[in-house]
């Protein structure tokens, strides 16, 4: 891409200037508010700690969750700071506000390779507005914090990729005022999903799976016309079975897509495979009794959970000589130790292909916390990428405004 990345900025020279970071560590929280899972923070280290350990003064942009009426202490990245501080191996300032009079005293105060972390970014409702007069304001307050756009002052690093098929403030208004660059995190990720585009080697396998057919629409029909299969499992194969005229009992359906999902079973038939048995359940819980039966006949009031170990066997023969594979969204419940055995299996399948060479991509927050959680090794996949819905929107054609942004 023609962008200019971290390279050149440290090429540049940052010692001493004010340099934004959008970093995406939009971690998942327990009910305690612990971090159950860092992998987003450990991935935004890397241009942190370059620009830190060149003297920049790191001023980063962050959201966590989606707050909905201004600032919620439950929704405080102070956790985060912390976290990130103890990966980074050095203290990490929380601001107490975003663009307000806290974060700028902090900013003003910091040294070279000092560190501030401003709060979660969404606290302020600009981030997000449809107005673009309201994000330009939050937006030059950012800069404001990093010196401003002229002489020595200011860079911006667009590094959150969860973040970028946003227009936000502080993924793309700011960029329109500051010298920008691509972090390390983001190009490598549009690396990846520019090689998943133009130079797949076949045979290319995509496996869908997550809970909604409508969310993924647009990249199957996308995918449909370039992959030589397309494995489709998790809650959204049972809108596809109900289109082939298959009762599907209580399982997740999305009625208003069987039409759809008619019609990309007519085009790509030969192409889209769907599971041939499902394991269901009476109820949606950990401790539902499993029973696997064959995909056309799910009992009636019963729920399907995940697929059958007949699918896992089909996919895994399917996916055995792939030399692409791109993943997003899990096979079954995978939550549920029950019903993460499908999810488990085709993973398996993955890993498999990539030890033979072959090239795999993992999409997905929660496929690559199923990664995570299912004790498989991160290093067995090509790439697993930070950002699900980035990665998706990549893969269907469209423009990411925060990339857009970049290479102007
Ligand atoms: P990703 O974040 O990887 O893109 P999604 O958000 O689309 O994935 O979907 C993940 C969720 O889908 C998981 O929480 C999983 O429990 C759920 N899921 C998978 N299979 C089923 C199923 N058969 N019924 C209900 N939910 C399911
Ligand atoms: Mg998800």
């Amino acid at each position: 891409m023609a962008v200019k990345t971290l390279d050149d900025l440290l090429a540049d020279g940052v010692e001493g200037r004010g340099v934004l970071v959008r970093s995406d560590l939009n971690v998942p929280l327990d009910d305690e508010g612990h971090i159950t899972d860092p992998g987003r923070i450990i991935a935004s280290v890397p241009t942190l700690k370059a620009l830190s350990d060149a003297g920049a003064k790191v001023v980063v942009a962050a959201h966590l969750g989606r707050p909905k009426d201004g600032p919620d202490p439950k929704l405080s990245l102070a956790p985060v700071a912390a976290a990130l501080g103890e990966q980074l191996g050095r203290h990490v300032q929380l601001a107490g506000d975003v663009v307000g009079t806290d974060a700028l005293a902090r900013a003003e105060g910091l040294t070279d390779g000092d560190v501030l972390l401003l709060e979660n970014i969404r606290f302020d409702p600009r981030e997000t507005s449809k107005d673009e007069a309201e994000r330009l304001a939050l937006a030059k307050g950012l800069v404001e914090l990093v010196g401003g756009p002229d002489g020595s002052g200011g860079a911006f690093v667009s590094d959150g990729f969860g973040v970028v098929h946003r227009k936000q403030a502080s993924v793309y208004d700011v960029a329109t005022l500051l010298p920008h660059y691509a972090g390390t995190l983001v190009a490598a990720e549009v690396k990846v999903l520019e090689q998943l585009t133009t130079s797949s080697e076949r045979p290319y396998a995509v496996v869908l799976g997550g809970s909604k057919v409508s969310d993924k629409l647009a990249v199957i029909e996308n995918l449909a016309s370039k992959a030589d299969s397309l494995i489709i499992g998790g809650g959204m194969c049972f809108t596809f079975l109900a289109a082939q005229g298959v009762p599907v009992g209580t399982s997740l359906l999305q009625e208003e897509m069987i039409d759809t999902c008619k019609k990309l079973l007519e085009d790509y038939g030969d192409v889209i495979h769907l599971p041939v048995d499902i394991v269901v359940a009476e109820k949606f819980a950990a401790d539902a009794t499993p029973e696997t039966v064959d995909a056309d006949r799910i009992p009636e009031g019963k729920m399907g959970l995940d697929i059958g170990p007949g699918s896992v066997e089909r996919f895994t023969t399917l996916l055995s000589n792939a030399r692409t594979v791109f993943w997003n969204g899990p096979m079954g419940v995978f939550e549920f130790p029950s019903f993460a055995a499908g999810t488990k299996g085709v993973a398996e399948a993955i890993i498999g292909a990539t030890a033979k060479g072959g090239f795999s991509v993992v999409g997905g927050g929660d496929s690559a916390a199923a990664v995570r959680q299912l004790g498989l090794p991160e290093d067995g996949f090509s790439h697993i990428s930070t950002g699900g819905g980035a990665s998706l929107e990549y893969l269907e054609g469209k423009e990411l405004p925060g990339i857009a942004i970049l290479e102007s």
